[in-house]
């Protein structure tokens, strides 16, 4: 089953994403992520999306798209995949829609997980993620068992630099403008699925188990 999820940043894209990849047994790939992670070991592909990042703009397409597609090539990729925050433009899906056409794939599902702008922000401000196994964790909606402690590695979580309200605003902006086209591009291929994601995390995940049956 191969898998994009769409929705805006803080949509719950990553949870659900996550829960998904368990039931179904294939790879979660967060592009966020993997930047995060470069960032941490200072590559230099972490040097280059870090400022992109921190100003809540989109990392350019060329240094995202060959990552994808090598990362979709692996052999734990063969059964499906999620992608979590890829794509993100209209260029992204053609270059992907490319090399899947070369591998003689295709797409499952597009999910929209829809949640209005001003839920957004509220919930931004209650997002905590784990800086060193990158865990996500929400102070009222998904609490971690210890507070203010990672349940996964045990260190403190903190709020991301990109989810400081005025950066979460910036980025806002840029799904509307860059990637929300995006649900528009796979109606037109039939894979879309738009999802309430208002509904508690349990409620949303039966909706899409039962969806894809
Ligand atoms: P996320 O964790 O998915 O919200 O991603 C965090 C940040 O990483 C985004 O705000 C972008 O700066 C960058 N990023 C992640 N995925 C992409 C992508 N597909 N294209 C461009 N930038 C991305």
């Amino acid at each position: 089953m191969k898998i994009i999820m769409l929705g805006a940043p803080g949509a719950g894209k990553g949870t659900q994403a996550a829960k998904l990849a368990e039931k179904y047994q294939i790879p979660h790939i967060s592009t966020g992520d993997i930047f995060r992670a470069n960032i941490k070991q200072q590559t230099e592909l972490g040097k280059k999306a870090k400022s992109y990042m921190d100003q809540g703009l989109l990392v350019p397409d060329e240094l995202v798209v060959d990552l994808v597609v090598d990362r979709l090539r692996a052999e734990d990729c063969k059964n499906g995949y999620i992608l979590d925050g890829f794509p993100r433009t209209i260029p992204q899906a053609q270059s992907l829609d490319r090399a899947l056409d070369e591998d003689g794939t295709k797409i499952d599902y597009a999910i929209d997980i829809e949640v209005p702008d001003e839920n957004i922000v509220n919930r931004m401000s209650g997002r905590r993620t784990c800086p060193d196994c990158g865990a996500t964790y929400h102070m009222v909606h998904m609490p971690t068992k210890v507070e203010g402690i990672c349940d996964v590695c045990g260190k403190e979580i903190v709020l991301r630099d990109d989810d400081q309200p005025e950066t979460v605003q910036k980025r806002l902006d840029v799904y509307h403008e860059q990637t929300s086209p995006l649900i528009e591009y796979y109606q037109a291929k039939k894979v879309l699925k738009e999802i309430d994601g208002t509904k508690e995390i349990e409620e949303i995940f039966q909706s899409l188990v039962e969806m894809m049956q």
